[in-house]
């Protein structure tokens, strides 16, 4: 069983010339040999509005395929723009509807924003995961954060209740100690430097997951293959499986975050039990839904 906590539809690629519609998401999954995937929506957030795929059509495409495709929602901070605005009917709206899980959380926002702060405390009321993108620059999409996360760290102990979900290349570039400046928001390489702030948060925090999809993943988990795995093997109860696949045109080729997977346990660089995890187990325990399928 493979399941990807991070599937979208949509005109995604910048040139938007290619359409992911939901007969091509399940092609790429049958590809891959996906058997389900959790479909984000993106553009609740002005950031995320040229994307074209909003919760309406996560709901409606994932209604076609209902044994495969699990629905997130998306909300935007911003709505109402107050700081303790009571977004219930939203949640309860979407929960009835099927959706389990809320993201793809990316405006241009600190990541405490009071307003932040209050749409992660409902999400978690709701019992729903909020799965993130983090870029630490002015322009663009993606939460902020400083140095360290000091950010995500208030966050985590202020919505203990709420479960995150890490993803995004400023996420990823801080499971090295000492990244470098100008390295915070793009796929820094070589070794990695023990002390960063992913490990020490996954360590402290029972509310923090990582996907390990997109090329910030990717690139984390595979820029120093020892340290990789160690850290697979270690954090193998918080990390989830994802592809992040933005393209039509991806299904030419095997994804790499999936041949990585499979080099793993070809080569048995990690247990049976912790592969497991990583591939589906622990996203069917976050996401609320039963592992009968
Ligand atoms: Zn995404």
């Amino acid at each position: 069983m493979l399941i990807d906590v991070h599937g979208h539809i949509g005109r995604i690629i910048p040139d938007r010339r290619e359409f992911i519609d939901v007969t091509n998401l399940i092609a790429k999954m049958d590809a891959w040999g996906i058997d389900k995937t959790c479909v984000l929506p993106l553009s609740e957030h002005p950031e995320g509005a040229y994307l074209e795929c909003d919760t309406e059509d996560i709901i409606t495409a994932c209604s076609k395929f209902p044994d495969r495709l699990i629905p997130f929602c998306l909300i935007d901070p911003r709505y109402g723009n107050r700081p303790d605005i009571d977004l219930s009917h939203l949640f309860e709206e979407y929960v009835a509807r099927g959706c389990k899980g809320l993201g793809e959380l990316l405006p241009k926002m600190d990541f405490d924003d009071p307003r932040c702060l209050n749409l992660y405390r409902q999400a978690g009321k709701f019992k729903l995961p909020v799965l993130f993108d983090m870029q630490d620059r002015p322009d663009g999409y993606g939460l902020r954060d400083d140095y360290g996360l000091p950010k995500l760290e208030y966050a985590l102990k202020e919505c203990p209740e709420t479960i995150f979900i890490g993803h995004g290349p400023t996420f990823w570039a801080e499971i090295s100690k000492n990244v470098p400046i100008n390295e915070r928001s793009g796929y820094p390489k070589g070794p990695i430097e023990p002390g960063g702030a992913v490990p020490r948060l996954l360590r402290t925090y029972p509310n923090l997951y990582a996907d390990i999809s997109a090329g910030s993943g990717y690139n984390a988990i595979t820029r120093d293959p020892s340290f990789g795995i160690e850290f697979l093997d270690e954090f193998q109860d918080k990390i989830l499986f994802g592809t992040d696949s933005c393209a039509r045109s991806d299904i030419k080729e095997m994804n790499r975050i999936v041949a990585y997977i499979r080099h793993l346990r070809k080569e048995k660089k990690l247990s049976e039990s912790a592969l497991e995890k990583i591939e589906y187990k622990n996203c069917l325990r976050i996401i609320s839904i039963s592992p009968v399928y």
